[in-house]
């Protein structure tokens, strides 16, 4: 089995996580409820996109009714 020769210095593990991290930094706003949503994807507060309700979000329903 092929063994690393030198440990990793605490400061690239950190390096790499790091990086891990910054991944999921790819974030759109909703052009009808301006919330934060995933690009090419429908927003989960109002369920648009492209302009036009995809789904019908059932949270939002509720809150109008209290
Ligand atoms: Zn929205």
């Amino acid at each position: 089995m092929p063994l690393p020769k030198r440990r990793h210095s605490s400061s690239r593990q950190g390096k790499r996580r790091g990086e891990q991290k910054i991944k999921v930094s790819s974030i759109s706003v909703c052009p009808n409820c301006k919330s934060p949503k995933l690009p090419h994807r429908i927003c989960p507060v109002c369920g648009y996109y492209k302009g036009r309700q995809v789904i019908q979000v059932k949270k939002k329903e509720k809150e109008e009714k209290k």
